[in-house]
């Protein structure tokens, strides 16, 4: 691990999971932008590989001989897009660093809009999907429902269609490299560091090579992670419902207690197997619902309590 010690003014930070055939069309696009832009600030390029299983290590160790900007941040196993990034943005020392996707679904084409604002003096500058390329209904569909749930729930405004593309100040990196929570939603965790943050539209590109690492079930577990992080709504939840069930039921019971008092005989909802097994199940499904609620809330702070490093880096390599 050579110690590197030239300052550098921007980073671009791209985590990597299984993209062998993106990695070198990603590092020449980018490194293009990068030459061409104004008052040639210097920068380099961090490319944490991500626990591939494909050969993304020896194609970024080729790059690492070729271009001395790069840096190769290799971790130990496979943790996840969020953690990738938080290990990047660790290892990251530039003034201003950009996080990106390695698929080339964000356009390295926006870096000097967003390295202009940086200079105007925003500190967080973050890409909205106008419109998304070469995505199934369904992606757009669920993505639509989650922000609008994220929105609901939590009392930091994530902005709508954002996602991780974005370019961040020293200082709210910093915050982030303060933030060590497991459970990360980065975007999240920007907005809520707050300080002065814009956004630039552009239209999503197809994924270039190979194929989402989201499936549904990591888009769900991503999704659980974005609210519980900012939210205690769900907790409350079964607070209402109890509150709401109890006082049902207990106008229910007044008006059995009621007929049978002036001897009306029994009402006809007040009779037979179905109006019990339906009380019964609909009490048992919404208390289970309210202990998984607590489970979510309890395994985090499990995991929390814990405190194992978020990512372990096998090695740095700089050239
Ligand atoms: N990624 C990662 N680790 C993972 C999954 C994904 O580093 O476990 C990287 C992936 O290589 C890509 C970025 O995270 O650079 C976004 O992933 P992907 O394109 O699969 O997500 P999508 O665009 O489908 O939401
Ligand atoms: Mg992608």
């Amino acid at each position: 691990m050579a110690a590197n010690v030239a300052p550098v003014t921007l980073s671009v930070v791209v985590p990597l999971y299984n993209e062998e055939a993106n990695v070198a069309p990603l590092v020449e696009r980018v490194t293009s932008i990068l030459e061409a832009l104004p008052d040639r600030p210097s920068y380099e390029l961090v490319l944490v590989n991500d626990g591939s299983a494909d050969s993304t290590a020896q194609f970024i160790r080729e790059e690492l001989r070729r271009r001395p900007h790069v840096v190769f941040v290799n971790l130990s196993r496979n943790f996840g897009h969020q953690l990738a990034a938080t290990a990047g943005l660790d290892v990251s020392r530039g003034e201003a660093v950009v996080l990106m996707d390695g698929d080339l679904q964000d356009p390295p084409e926006l870096i000097p809009e967003f390295v202009e604002r940086w200079r105007a003096g925003y500190d967080v500058v973050y890409a909205v999907r106008r419109t998304r390329k070469g995505e199934s209904t369904f992606k757009l569909a669920t993505a639509r429902a989650f922000y609008r749930i994220i929105r609901r729930l939590t009392n930091v405004s994530i902005p709508m269609d954002a996602g991780d593309f974005r370019l961040m100040s020293r200082r709210v990196v910093e915050v982030l490299k303060r933030s060590r929570e497991r459970h990360r939603f980065l975007r999240g965790m920007v907005s809520w560091a707050g300080f002065a943050q814009t956004p630039v539209e552009y239209d999503r590109d197809e994924r270039r090579y190979g194929a989402s690492k989201y499936p549904i079930s990591k888009m769900l577990k991503f999704a659980i992670d974005g609210v519980t992080s900012f939210s205690d709504v769900p907790l409350r939840f079964a607070t209402y419902l109890g509150f709401t069930v109890s006082t049902a039921s207990f106008i229910y019971a007044l008006t059995i207690i009621f007929f049978k008092a002036f001897r009306l005989g029994t009402p006809e909802y007040a009779r037979g197997w179905a109006s019990t097994m339906v009380v019964i199940l609909f009490l048992g499904g919404v208390q289970l619902i309210g202990i998984g609620i607590l489970g979510e809330y309890i395994g985090r702070i499990y995991d929390e309590v814990k405190a194992r490093p978020l990512y372990l880096i096998s090695d740095i390599e700089r050239s």
